[in-house]
């Protein structure tokens, strides 16, 4: 495990604005880690803290305890291109986020699996909202 990260951010920023602030990561990914979809237990920094990295949106990125501590201090791309679930959309998502362009990443990531649903997004499915042969029954029955 490689939890350096999480006792890093807690010593810096008051722990509630800090848990809130990485449930709002993992909820931009719909929980699942960046690199490979599974569930992400944790907080990764794109560019290693040791390397001068800094704990701010566009340089940490959910992921799961296994991805966050295989990749450790390696570069981001160069690790992630020799997995074996490297995905280009994914590593196009890792780019958009390092460059702020969150809303981009989630795209690519929705992209590459398509059954994510971002937990930030409460709105319905807009294809449960198909029209459907009772729509005419149910304007007649409302008026
Ligand atoms: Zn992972």
């Amino acid at each position: 495990m490689h939890n350096r990260d999480a006792v890093f951010l807690d010593e810096l920023c008051p722990k509630l604005r800090v848990r809130r602030w990485r449930q709002s990561l993992h909820s931009r990914t719909g929980q699942s880690c960046i690199y490979c979809g599974n569930p992400s237990e944790s907080i990764d920094h794109l560019h290693p803290q040791c390397r001068g990295g800094l704990s701010i949106t566009e340089n940490c990125v959910p992921a799961c305890l296994s991805c966050n501590g295989r990749k450790s201090d390696a570069d981001v791309f160069d690790w992630y291109r020799r997995q074996r679930f490297y995905d280009p959309r994914r590593a196009m998502a890792i780019r958009a986020w390092m460059d702020g362009d969150l809303r981009l990443a989630m795209r690519l990531l929705q992209w590459a699996q398509p059954d994510l649903s971002p937990t930030t997004n409460d709105r319905p499915n807009p294809a449960a909202l198909k029209p459907n042969s009772h729509d005419a029954d149910w304007s007649w029955q409302a008026a």
